[in-house]
C-alpha cells in the first residue's frame, strides 16, 4: 500500500443515480480497486441485478452463486457469498446474480424491507475500510436499501446533456432516508466522469456542476477512455487491465482525493444539497 490515513469506520459509499450509463459500475469498481492498491480493504456489494460490477471485477456470478440476492431475501450472512477479486489484493466482492431482478418485488412483503442489507453489513466481522455499493438505475427498494445502509452518498455524473436532469428526484430520495431511515445519510462526493476536455459541451457540464454542489465535486474528473471502457470484458479494472492509461491514473487520483478527504458529517455540507 501506499499509505493514505484509513478512516476511522468503514466508509460505506452508495454509489447512485437513477440515469443509466453513467458512470456508476465503472466508478465504483474502479475507485475500490484504486483504494485496494492503495493498501486498503475494500468491499463492493453488486445491488444491481445486471451484475457489471461483478463481471467486470471477474467474479463469478451465475446463476447458482452465492449472491447479494441470498443476503437480501433469505438473510443469508454477507461472509458466506463475498468473494476475493482476482489479481487485487484486499479486494472482496458480493456478486449480484439474475435473481436479483425478483427481489425489488420480492422485499415489499419481507419484515424490515428497506434495511436488509444494512443488517447484513453490520453483522459482516471481516474488517473493511470501504464498502462500495454499485446501485441499479432506479430508486427503488435496491437502492433504498442502499442508502439505510450507507453514511455516504457518491454520485457519479457524465459529462453530457442533460447531466444534472433527475439529480433533483435522487437529491430528494436522499433527504427521504436521511429524514426517516438513516439520520447519518450525505451526499459527500461527485465525481464528473466521461469526461472530454475537447468539447465546450464537457466544461460547461462541469462548471455547472460545480456551480451547484462546490465542495462535494472531487478535482479530479474522469477522462472519455477507450482503455476504461474495455477493462470490464476481460473481467479486469483499468487498475489492472492498463495501469499506466490515463484512465487508470485518473480513478487513482480520485480514490486518493475521497481518501484524503475523510468523512464530513451530514451538518457540513447540508445548504447545498437542498437546492437540485
Ligand atoms: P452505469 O453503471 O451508471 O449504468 P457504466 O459504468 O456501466 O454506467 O458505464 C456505461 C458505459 O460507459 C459502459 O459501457 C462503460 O464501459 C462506459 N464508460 C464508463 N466510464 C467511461 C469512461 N470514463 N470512458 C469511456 N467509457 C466509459
Ligand atoms: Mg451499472
Amino acid at each position: 500500500g501506499q499509505g493514505l490515513p484509513r478512516p476511522e469506520q468503514t466508509r460505506v459509499m452508495v454509489v447512485a443515480n437513477q440515469k443509466g450509463g453513467v458512470g456508476k459500475t465503472t466508478t465504483t469498481v474502479n475507485l475500490a480497486a484504486s483504494l485496494a492498491l492503495h493498501g486498503a480493504r475494500v468491499l463492493v456489494i453488486d445491488l444491481d441485478p445486471q451484475g457489471n460490477a461483478s463481471t467486470a471485477l471477474g467474479v463469478d456470478h451465475h446463476a447458482e452463486v452465492p449472491s447479494v440476492y441470498d443476503v437480501l431475501v433469505e438473510a443469508k450472512p454477507l461472509a458466506e457469498v463475498v468473494q476475493p477479486v482476482p489479481d487485487v489484493e484486499g479486494l472482496f466482492c458480493a456478486p449480484a446474480t439474475i435473481d436479483l431482478a425478483g427481489a425489488e418485488i420480492e422485499l415489499v412483503s419481507l419484515v424490515a424491507r428497506e434495511s436488509r442489507l444494512k443488517r447484513a453489513i453490520d453483522s459482516y466481522e471481516q474488517p473493511l475500510d470501504f464498502i462500495f455499493i454499485d446501485c441499479p438505475p432506479s430508486l427503488g427498494l435496491l437502492t433504498v436499501n442502499a442508502m439505510v445502509a450507507g453514511n455516504e452518498v457518491l454520485i457519479p455524473i457524465q459529462c453530457e446533456y442533460y447531466a444534472l436532469e433527475g439529480l433533483g428526484q435522487l437529491l430528494h430520495n436522499v433527504d427521504l432516508v436521511r429524514g426517516h431511515l438513516n439520520p447519518r445519510l450525505h451526499v459527500s462526493t461527485i465525481l464528473l466522469t466521461m469526461y472530454d476536455g475537447r468539447t465546450r459541451l464537457a466544461s460547461q457540464v462541469a462548471d455547472e456542476v460545480r456551480g451547484h454542489f462546490g465542495a462535494e465535486v472531487l478535482r479530479t474528473s474522469i477522462p472519455r477512455s477507450v482503455r476504461i471502457s474495455e477493462a470490464p470484458s476481460y473481467g479486469q479494472t483499468v487498475l489492472t487491465y492498463d495501469p499506466g492509461s490515463s484512465g487508470s491514473l485518473s480513478y487513482l487520483e480520485a480514490a486518493r482525493e475521497m481518501a484524503l478527504r475523510g468523512v464530513r458529517g451530514p451538518g457540513e455540507a447540508q445548504h447545498e444539497q437542498h437546492d437540485g
